[in-house]
């Protein structure tokens, strides 16, 4: 028998019960692209009920969406098998997946896939054997035996698991298995997605600062309405946002409602455990990549059941089915890893601003540097404003200058200035961290044959190759295909003629340890760690002092706190200058700022050196100023003028198909078929190769299509691309309001 549904049975009174063999419409997570007509089985099931369903000979997982349309033969339907032992979807659960599904264009089965992402929901909650003190004692005592009495005896009532109890008493798990046969030992079953430990939410906090309190207060008063509202919290790094936020988790708890804080990098993620533990004695539930499978379903459950009342995760998470979700917290909410750019195309930061106006939740976007979009909605009133603006503390904004490189004269291997090293050098003497930031995997961008001019590219794609001299390969970032680093050119077989040209982190680490041959230098790049751990466990030691010199990329500008870190020296501040991405200058200015907010977040003051051939860059000044809203106020203007986002709105297309041919023919199609985008305004730019011509074997042809702010675009875009047919080895994919445009 399934559970009720717990809060939103009033509302749904009439029909969230489906007696045995009445219809009942099933979305599958099978790509039919439509509902299907089940009976529902023995004993009925609830609206929102995860089932398993027949479909041709196969065992299919589906949720009951609503009443069955009831136009196909009765007698020939089939009756749903059983009704999994999970609680309901929600209403506000269906709905949400429903929107999100329509904004992003995407079908159901997709979306409800994204709702399922837990290995075994169907399976009989899974038990395991623990162990507790018997009622009697053995007539035969050994010195073993003995040994497990006294562990049980020593931890009074508490159960243990085979292995832990043989482990307390240092015997073999038979020693343990006779005495449960003696009666002296007692064994009994429980289940094992056991509910997260209770948060405390009246623990003493740190006493806030001023204009945290007054912070704190804004944001429990939203709490408190009960009702939905998003608000910015802005603050430079170390301003003390965390702390502001974790009163609106406390006050959320208080109110007996769960919290979700969303988190942009896992590496984040042991840091703010730790947090939550000091201030609410237990830590949280986690949901990302990094955690088991046997993890993910007890968070999965206990979202749904409310044994868990925080959760810390990945973008992913915010499919969760919470039971009451009364908080989402996105930190770092300018950062592009929200914006997922594989199967559905969604933004997690709007997902969550959704999701809360369903569930009526409050949101909190904090950022150093938020988005355009983030800032644009509040200067328009959508959200609240919050500015921490001082860092918490004696910490103060670091002294940003730059180094003006057209003057500079390096040999074609180096990278650091004089100037900038000798800054360096102070640093390591007087015992503090400097930081050599470069936005760049891999030793170098390119491999040129120095005999022919050949430049090594990627077979799949139309990408040069990056050499990773510490993985001894050379890696493709567009399709991950690599390659060992050949000895002789692939185009004129000339022999050691390959040269490496332009930075890396990875050749920027080998310059340091040339120019500082007594420092410790640690390098920090995503693809250097087999683990997420040993990445956790390298940024713990650097935090703690363990090196003089880091050398990263934009991975150390995700919000670590190296308190010994008073010089950050960016290697190339134009790098993301370039690109016709229309948020260049937007990535440039938050990366850089992020970076500038490493150096000297404890009472230190710190310094910040961007080396740079456009020092006169509006970017590079605007940073040099420490002028934000300077910065925002321009950019927002050239943004309006071209009506591009977040005041005009934007559709990326992509074809892509093996055949070249296709997907031009594809594109030239919808290009000339463009009435439904004339008819709400909207212009259609291309086809034309994309950026990134051809990736894993497949020729790429974008479209572009630009429409009005308040434009029904989404109606107007299936109206479109339903006026074509699309070859079966040709894939589309529409990513609305894209973020990068490769
Ligand atoms: P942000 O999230 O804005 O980067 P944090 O909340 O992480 O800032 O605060 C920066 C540092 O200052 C942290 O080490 C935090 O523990 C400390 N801190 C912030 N507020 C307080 C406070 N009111 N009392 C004591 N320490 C604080
Ligand atoms: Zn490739």
């Amino acid at each position: 028998m399934s559970e009720k549904p717990s809060h939103d049975s009033a509302n749904e009174a009439q029909t969230d019960f489906f007696h045995e063999g009445q219809l009942v419409g099933v979305w599958t997570t099978q790509p039919l692209g439509r509902r299907l007509d089940y009976k529902a089985p023995e004993g009925g099931c609830w609206l929102g009920a995860f089932v398993e369903v027949p479909l041709g000979p196969r065992k299919v997982l589906g949720v009951v969406w609503s009443a069955g349309a009831g136009d196909y033969d009765y007698a020939k339907t089939r009756s749903v098998i059983r009704s999994l032992d999970v609680a309901p979807m929600r209403s506000e659960l269906r709905e949400f997946l429903e929107k999100a599904g329509a904004y992003t264009l995407t079908d159901m089965e997709s979306m409800l896939r994204l709702g399922v992402r837990a290995p075994g929901l169907g399976d009989p909650p899974s038990m395991r054997k623990i162990y507790r003190k018997g009622d009697t004692e053995p007539d035969r005592m050994t010195e073993p035996r003995g040994r497990v009495l006294d562990a049980l005896q020593e931890y009074g009532d508490l159960s243990f698991t085979l292995k832990e109890l043989s482990e307390a008493a240092g015997v073999t798990s038979s020693v343990v298995k006779g005495l449960v046969k003696l009666r002296a030992v007692h064994e009994e079953d429980t289940p094992r997605d056991l509910p997260f430990p209770r948060l405390d939410a009246d623990m003493p906090s740190k006493a806030l600062a001023p204009d945290q309190a007054e912070a704190a207060e804004l944001l429990c008063a939203g709490i408190k309405s009960g009702e939905y509202g998003t608000t910015l919290l802005r603050g430079v790094t170390g301003s003390g946002k965390t702390e502001v936020y974790l009163e609106a988790v406390a006050e959320c708890l208080r109110k007996g409602r769960q919290a979700l804080v969303l988190l942009p990098e896992i590496a984040l993620t042991a840091e703010f455990l730790t947090r939550v533990q000091e201030r609410f004695g237990a830590k949280p539930a986690e949901w990302h990549s990094g955690v088991t499978m046997t993890e993910r379903r007890r968070t999965w459950k206990m979202v749904a059941q409310g044994g868990a009342q925080l959760v810390v995760g990945a973008r992913s998470a915010l499919f969760l089915p919470f039971r009451d979700l009364g908080l989402i917290v996105v930190d770092e909410e300018h950062d592009t890893s929200y914006k997922q750019e594989d199967g559905v195309l969604y933004n997690a930061r709007d997902m969550t601003v959704l999701r809360a106006s369903i569930c009526n939740a409050q949101v909190i976007l904090a950022s150093a540097t938020p988005s355009l979009e983030s800032w644009a909605n509040a200067e328009a009133g959508k959200y609240t404003r919050i500015d921490l603006t001082s860092r918490f503390g004696d910490a103060v904004m670091p002294d940003m200058r730059a180094i003006d490189m057209r003057g500079v004269k390096l040999a074609g291997n180096r990278w650091i200035s004089p100037l900038l090293k000798a800054e360096v050098d102070a640093r390591v003497a007087s015992g503090e961290q400097a930081l050599l930031f470069i936005n760049r995997r891999g030793y170098a961008p390119v491999t040129i044959c120095r005999a022919c001019g050949h430049q090594i590219g990627c077979d799949h794609c139309d990408a040069r190759m990056v050499e990773h001299r510490f993985q001894k390969r050379l890696v493709c970032h567009q399709c991950g295909e690599s390659k060992a680093m050949p000895e002789a050119c692939p185009s004129c077989e000339a022999q050691d003629r390959l040269a490496a040209v332009g930075p890396g982190v990875e050749r920027l680490a080998e310059e340091a340890a040339e120019l500082f041959p007594d420092a410790r230098i640690a390098t920090l790049s995503s693809d250097m760690y087999g683990s997420a751990r040993a990445l956790k466990a390298e940024i713990l030691g650097i935090a703690e002092g363990a090196v003089d010199i880091i050398i990263g990329t934009q991975l150390v500008a995700k919000g670590h706190n190296f308190p010994l870190l008073t010089l950050v020296g960016v290697i190339d501040a134009d790098l993301g200058l370039q690109g016709s991405d229309l948020r260049a200058a937007e990535r440039t200015f938050q990366l850089m700022r992020q970076v500038a907010g490493r150096a000297g977040r404890s009472s230190k003051r710190g310094t910040a050196l961007m080396q740079t051939y456009q020092p006169d860059h509006p970017v590079i000044r605007a940073i040099l100023a420490g002028d934000e809203n300077g910065f925002w106020t321009a950019e927002a203007a050239e943004r309006r003028a071209a009506t591009v986002p977040p005041y005009g709105r934007m559709a990326g297309i992509i074809l892509s198909s093996p055949d070249v041919q296709d997907v031009f023919d594809l594109g030239a199609a919808l290009a000339r078929l463009d009435g439904p985008l004339r008819q709400i305004g909207a212009q259609v730019f291309g086809p034309a190769p994309a950026p990134i011509a051809r990736v894993r074997g497949r020729h790429r042809v974008r479209l572009l299509v630009k429409a009005d702010k308040n434009a029904p675009l989404q109606r107007a875009l299936k109206a479109w691309v339903k006026q074509v047919k699309v070859p079966t080895h040709v894939r589309l994919s529409i990513d609305i309001d894209p973020q990068s445009f490769y």
